[in-house]
């Protein structure tokens, strides 16, 4: 049988309450053995912080580097805002990202259809609705250079930021979101604007290039970054993957989040690049924050960071049944009612996390 080793990093705030929770889905997968599930845990963020002066210690880097996959709870929280900037929480996860390698960014947006009602758009837009966004993570915009504000001889200010692509950054995110349409519905639409942006042009040329000589079997379309915002809006339904790049990631993937409801549903993944043996550097987290106005009280909603383990089945550990029972197990105790607090509907009942997860268990059971 095949064993896995998941480093858990709970963080802070809720991160410790939620985490218990996939704690718990992969001690009852263990007992099931389709696969033996080792687990270790460590600091990240905040706690890491106190303990060692650090966002995380170079021990836990290391762990994290030979672990099949890194599941992250939350980081951050008021305590530490007077903490040195390269110290603060945040820079915790910034490093894991950048330490393996994370390129690829994964934002399912996926509607279960008894919470359709708390999303902004109406019913028959959002229900049912399963798409996937790949952004691109660690180029772009966000660190292209030059990037300054300086102060002109005028006296006036100006500000710099720089949008960079080279083609082999455009080809390994376009790997990411091709391998994905195959494993999914075998649609990809790619966003940019290269109407009046050269990124645009290399971005589109390049996904196009791949997408004919790697994989003829996928439908690729392209679209303009902002006609894509209007459509996501409009008919989200139509989508299966979406990639593209940083800047506009950062903003489609927000907007499809919506679409969802509630932060708290929200998994996500970020991946690497395959290595000579095909490992692929994974880190699974979900999208909310430490939320430190609920931490401690035991009514987060544990459904994205569960769900984000169940991402690590379909996408780490290649185990897409199992992967599937986590998101029917979801579906079916929201459609009995069973609510937290941040995705509570009249006449449903409302319960803490740990009741959550023990519903999402009992489901698992019962297939
Ligand atoms: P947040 O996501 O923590 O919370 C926003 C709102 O959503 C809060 O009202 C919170 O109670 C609610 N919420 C979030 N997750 C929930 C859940 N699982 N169940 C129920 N309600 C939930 O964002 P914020 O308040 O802007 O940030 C709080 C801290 O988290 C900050 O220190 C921020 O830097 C940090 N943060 C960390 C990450 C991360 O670890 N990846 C991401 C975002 C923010």
């Amino acid at each position: 049988m095949t064993t896995f080793n998941i480093l858990l990093l709970a963080g802070d705030g809720i991160g410790p309450e939620v985490m218990a929770e996939v704690k718990r889905v992969i001690a009852w997968l263990n007992t099931k053995r389709p696969a033996t599930f080792n687990t270790e845990d460590d600091l990240a963020g905040g706690c890491a912080y106190d303990a060692h002066g650090e966002a995380i210690s170079d021990a836990a880097m290391a762990k994290a580097h030979t672990a099949d996959a890194v599941i992250l709870g939350a980081v951050g929280g008021p305590k530490w805002d007077g903490v040195p900037y390269d110290k603060r929480p945040e820079a915790g996860l910034l490093r894991l990202r950048k330490d393996l390698g994370l390129f690829a960014n994964l934002r399912p947006a996926i509607c279960y259809p008894p919470l359709a009602d708390a999303s902004s758009l109406k019913r028959e837009i959002v229900e049912g609705l399963d798409i996937m966004i790949v952004r691109e993570l660690t180029g772009g915009v966000y660190f292209g250079e030059p990037k300054e504000l300086v102060t002109l001889e005028s006296g006036e200010k100006r500000a710099v930021d720089t949008q960079i692509y080279a083609e082999h950054e455009i080809e390994r995110i376009a790997r990411s979101a091709f391998e994905l349409a195959k494993k999914r519905g075998g649609r990809l639409a790619s966003a940019e604007k290269s109407n009046v942006m050269k990124t645009g042009v290399l971005w589109r040329q390049t996904v196009s290039r791949i997408g004919r000589d790697e994989y003829p079997e996928i439908e690729l379309s392209h679209v303009l970054a902002d006609n894509c915002a209007m459509q996501l809006v409009r008919n989200p339904k139509q989508f299966d993957v979406l990639v593209t790049d940083n800047l506009f990631g950062d903003v489609l993937s927000d907007v499809a989040s919506m679409l969802t409801g509630s932060l708290g549903m929200l998994p996500s993944a970020s991946l690497g690049a395959p290595d000579a043996h095909g490992r692929t550097p994974a880190m699974y987290e979900p999208v909310h924050g430490s939320a430190p106005d609920i931490a401690g009280q035991g009514v987060a909603n544990p459904i994205a960071t569960i769900a984000s383990f169940g991402m690590a089945l379909r996408y780490t550990f290649n185990m897409p049944a199992e992967a599937d029972m986590i998101d029917r197990a979801i579906a079916a105790a929201l459609a009995k009612g069973i609510r937290t607090a941040d995705i509570m509907q009249r006449g449903m009942t409302r319960v803490s996390t740990a009741d959550m997860g023990n519903a999402i268990i009992a489901e698992l059971e019962s297939f």
